[in-house]
């Protein structure tokens, strides 16, 4: 049979069998469904299966698993490789699942496999609780916690995904299958920092820890001509902070805040974050020794809707803009190794570009390496460089400079490269062996078991 005869084919079946839009490329809908976060990416799949429920998943892959196209997976699409979507294939998009259910008394959320972080975030709060979640609203809770998922709460609760209880996960035979420690421990150890490849995770259950709903955060920007000394005396405190902290360092531009005074907007500085994880009216203490580094060109530390910072920077990181991620884990950061990033810093490729450090230890780092696939526990630093641009003819240019400071950082790295921070397609060799560390021999098993056919071997080979 041609590829177009077996491409209609499946666009038939799907339309047959799916209570979700099907969407072929005579779709008034299909350009708006094939684009991802991130407008670098322009693929153009076959058909996107937008499920409705469980059920159309299972009907998906049973297609899938007939016809086999190459399939991709799409959440909240924020991936930057655009791994979400596939040239020519078929895309399980789903956007459309996105169902946020609070048991309370039980502390307990269960998202559908689409839902964003602004979706959870929003049903937990109304009962002031939260599970450790991303810091921009709009990102999909799907490929954020299967990679591990970094937060503003990591190093007082653990990461996203040391926060699941169970997910519900549709594999290759079609089959939904319920893991948790207890059932199919197997694919919940590779769920949990494993990432792609496994099957379509229908739903996400977390647990949720009293935050908010005003939650108290130091937010300070110093100026930049300090900061090789902001840095230091960053690294120097953060990794010893107390755990209800988990602080954060950003390379970055003062953004356009109407609470910041507009001369200040767009200067070069050094940002410091910190989210206190306890109740507002204690944090001062613990939140101080972050806001004494130096004068500050403004100091913004305060309390606020919790809901609010978690959306705090949504706007300055569009939809449709252009992006390039790529980090390093480090395990100390030496004198030389903030020089090196200053050093690249210093001709940022483009004003709304960051370098940001997260500090990681605390709860992530006493979970033991066996409990999950995420790798990188050790590490006490992720260090994550996020180009961000709009105009197409910039691409190389901004690419190459964010791929020159990553080597650059290279010698000072531990070895691990965080795989929702992990660049684009064509990333060298041996990015998989830095992005899974010493998961990867026992997640190619986890794979082989539960996808013997390699359905979902597209998905497995992205980030
Ligand atoms: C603006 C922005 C801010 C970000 N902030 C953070 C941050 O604070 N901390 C952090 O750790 N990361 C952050 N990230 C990175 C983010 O974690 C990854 O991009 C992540 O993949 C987003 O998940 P998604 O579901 O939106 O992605 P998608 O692009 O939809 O998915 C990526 C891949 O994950 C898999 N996948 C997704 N959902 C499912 C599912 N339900 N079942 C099976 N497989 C699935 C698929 O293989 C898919 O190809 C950010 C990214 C952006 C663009």
């Amino acid at each position: 049979m041609s590829i177009e005869a077996a491409t209609h084919e499946v666009i038939d079946a799907l339309r047959t069998s799916l209570r979700g839009e099907v969407i072929d490329r005579d779709h008034p809908d299909y350009h708006q469904a094939r684009r991802v976060w991130n407008g670098l990416i322009d693929r153009h799949p076959a058909v996107i299966a937008r499920c409705a429920d469980t059920d159309d998943v299972v009907e998906a892959v049973h297609i899938a698993a007939e016809f086999r196209p190459t399939v991709s997976i799409r959440g909240g699409g924020h991936q930057v490789a655009g791994s979400a979507v596939c040239d020519d294939g078929l895309v399980i998009d789903l956007s459309a699942m996105n169902g946020v259910e609070v048991d309370a008394d039980r502390r307990v959320a269960r998202a559908g496999g689409g839902a964003t972080w602004g979706d959870v975030d929003r049903a937990t709060q109304r009962f002031a609780l939260a599970t450790p979640g991303g810091e921009v609203s709009t990102t999909g809770i799907g490929g954020f916690t299967l990679g591990g998922g970094m937060g503003l709460l990591m190093r007082a609760h653990g990461l996203a995904c040391d926060n699941l209880r169970a997910i519900e996960i549709v594999t290759a035979d079609g089959v939904v299958r319920r893991a948790n420690r207890v059932e199919h421990a197997d694919l919940f150890w590779a769920a949990r920092g494993g990432g792609r490849g496994l099957g379509v995770v229908t739903s996400f259950e977390y647990d949720l820890h009293p935050v908010g709903p005003e939650v108290a955060v130091a937010m300070v920007f110093y100026p930049y001509e300090d900061a090789a000394h902001i840095m230091r005396a960053w690294r120097d405190y953060a990794p010893y902070s107390p755990e209800s902290v988990t602080p954060q360092l950003i390379l970055w531009s003062v953004p356009p805040d109407p609470a910041i005074p507009a001369e200040l907007h767009g200067q070069p500085t050094v940002v410091v974050q910190a989210l206190y994880a306890g109740r507002a009216d204690e944090a001062d203490a613990t939140l101080a020794p972050l806001r004494a580094f130096g004068p500050p060109l403004f100091d913004a530390s305060g309390t606020m809707p919790y809901l609010d910072l978690q959306s705090s920077v949504d706007d300055l990181l569009p939809h449709g803009g252009r992006y390039f991620m790529k980090s390093h884990g480090a395990d100390a950061l030496n004198d030389d190794a903030i020089d090196t990033l200053l050093e690249w810093d210093a001709h940022r490729a483009t004003p709304e570009t960051l370098t940001a450090i997260r500090t990681l230890g605390g709860k992530i780092a006493r979970i033991s390496a066996n409990e999950s696939a995420f790798p990188h526990r050790g590490d006490r630093f992720n260090v994550s460089i996020d180009a961000c641009w709009s105009r197409p003819q910039d691409d190389a240019d901004v690419i190459a400079w964010a791929r020159g400071m990553w080597d650059a950082f290279t010698p000072y790295s531990s070895g691990g490269t965080y795989i929702n921070f992990a660049g684009l397609d064509d990333e060298p060799d041996g990015t998989r062996d830095r992005i899974y560390r010493e998961s990867r021999t026992r997640l190619g098993d986890v794979r082989d078991t539960y996808d013997p056919e390699g359905l979902f071997a597209a998905a497995a080979r992205r980030f």
